[in-house]
């Protein structure tokens, strides 16, 4: 990209390398940014790809759209390809992209502080960097929730997150327990049913199960994508239709989609579990997608083997030979799997943030996280999020998203560029905006009566409530007016 001789030269900072912070290093380049670190803790990229191992895991929206738009990859294997396939996917992309060189591996961003215009970043390593811009890829599925269980410590046998999987466990002939019924574990007990001797599922609440075929792509299929990737392209472009369709269909819970989902989920549970009393254990009592949609074609056939049972009685406790659940009985285990979801309130944190004038960011998200369109915070300026507070995360494709709010930051950018020396949305304008989408929210499917992860403190769906549609116009260009610059 040409450069007006009056452009300023910028540097930036791109804390993670996961999805965001790989897309990020990359659309800077192609728009003349090349004074850039990314700055990731792990040894390795991929975040969510790279700490998610657990048998089983695999991506919950199809491939092809699970994709940056620009790198079609015509060797997905199935419509919902594993994670290590995804993981490879980030890291050949990041390869061929001349990004790996840019990343500062092993050295973890833990301060930030704004003045005169910069950023000062400081690691874990005490390493320093003055930047003009950050862009937070930091993620928000990242933090791993872990329950409150009496007498955790007591337990003998070997106790793990489900993004800390520990793969020295012998899983074969174990007694296995698995904690919580989200995506993760109903995953895990899929792939792991027919390996164990015994499996106790313990479920606090019933999941809606939506039906999902997960075809393989032939060789034939995948040569012919090699051959045409017009034909990848066009993949991507139709499924991003489809989730557009599903996903203006959530912002209102009486929808057509979400009967239609409902529908779907419920032949599932009625033709597909025998026992009548399983099939009630089962039934969840909240309207489908209201928590984040479970897809699997393997969960139900996997609850209804006979060294499976699904757990509903609470748990008391955990002791030194199983979990003990509140009617007294003990679950005896070698295993226990806490597929308890993560902490979703995270974001930068726990970076310690201070903006302009000393204000901290600890203290502005004290009591939830929120931003201008999930991008910016007033009093915090150059500072970028992708992936932030409050924005899409229904059942669809986050780079997708990821993808359209770069996009538009990267407008923000180009005025800093042209000589602005401070960028950020203003106060009225945030706070008018979250009055709106906390209004909205009430109405959306995930506003529709459940508990879920989707829920801030208040019971508030922590979404973007409006059509996806809405989004990407949205995205398409920043109303200035909302936007305060400085210098
Ligand atoms: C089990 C699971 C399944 C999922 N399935 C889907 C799906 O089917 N479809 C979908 O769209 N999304 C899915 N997601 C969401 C997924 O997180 C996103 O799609 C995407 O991978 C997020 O990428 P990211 O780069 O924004 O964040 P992350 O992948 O979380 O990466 C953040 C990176 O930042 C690094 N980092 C964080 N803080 C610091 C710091 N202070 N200093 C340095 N580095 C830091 C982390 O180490 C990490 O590498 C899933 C998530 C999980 C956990």
């Amino acid at each position: 990209m040409e450069r007006s001789p009056a452009a300023r030269n910028l540097r930036f900072a791109v804390i993670g390398a996961g999805m965001s912070g790989i897309l990020s290093a990359i659309k800077l380049r192609e728009a003349g940014y090349d004074d850039f670190t990314v700055y990731e803790k792990a040894d390795r990229l991929g975040g969510t790809w790279r700490e998610n191992t657990y048998p089983g895991i695999s991506c919950d929206v199809p491939s092809h759209l699970y994709s940056y738009s620009f790198e079609p990859n015509p060797d997905w294997s199935q419509r919902f390809s594993p994670g290590a396939e995804i993981q490879a996917y980030f890291e050949g992309v990041a390869r061929r992209r001349g990004v790996m060189s840019r990343i500062r591996f092993g050295d973890e961003v833990t301060r930030l502080e704004f003045a005169n215009g910069r950023w000062t970043l400081e690691t874990k390593s005490g390493h320093r960097d003055e930047v003009d811009v950050v862009i937070a890829a930091t993620g928000v599925l990242h933090h791993p929730k872990l329950p409150d269980l009496a007498g955790q410590d007591d337990f003998e046998g070997a106790l793990f997150h489900s993004a800390r999987w520990d793969h020295s466990v012998k899983l074969d002939g174990a007694r296995v327990g698995v904690v919580g019924t989200g995506s993760s574990a109903v995953q895990i007990v899929g792939a792991i049913v027919d390996r164990v001797a015994k499996l106790s599922l313990f479920q606090r609440t019933a999941q809606w199960i939506m039906p999902q075929e997960n075809p393989r792509y032939s060789e034939a299929e995948r040569a012919e994508f090699r051959k045409h990737p017009e034909l990848v392209t066009k993949l991507h472009e139709d499924m991003a239709v489809l989730f557009s369709a599903f996903s203006n269909g959530l912002v209102d819970a009486n929808s057509p989609q979400m009967k239609a989902i409902e529908d779907a989920c419920l032949a599932n549970l009625e033709q597909n579990v025998r026992d009548p009393v399983l099939r009630e254990k089962l039934r969840p009592s909240y309207k489908a997608a209201c928590k984040r949609l479970v897809m699997s074609d393997c969960f139900y056939r996997a609850v209804q083997q006979p060294q499976a049972e699904v757990v509903t009685e609470g748990i008391e406790r955990v002791e030194a030979k199983g979990v003990r659940t509140r009617d007294g009985r003990l679950h005896e285990l070698d295993v226990l799997v806490l597929a308890t979801g993560f902490r979703v309130d995270r974001f930068l944190r726990p970076i310690r943030v201070v903006g302009r004038d000393g204000i901290e960011l600890e203290q502005v998200w004290e009591k939830r996280p929120s931003a201008y369109l999930s991008i910016s915070i007033p009093g915090f300026p150059n500072l970028f999020m992708l992936n932030g507070p409050n924005g899409p995360v229904g059942n669809f494709s986050l780079i997708e998203v990821a993808e359209l709010q770069l996009g538009y930051v990267l407008q923000l950018v180009s005025r800093l560029r042209a000589g602005c020396r401070e960028i950020c949305p203003s106060e009225e304008a945030t706070v008018q905006l979250e009055l709106d989408r906390t209004e909205a929210a009430k109405h959306t499917i995930w506003g529709s009566g459940c508990r879920s992860w989707y829920l801030d403190d208040r019971g508030v769906p922590m979404s973007w409530p409006w059509t996806f549609d809405r989004f990407r116009a949205e995205m398409s260009a920043p109303k200035l007016e909302a936007w305060e610059q400085k210098g």
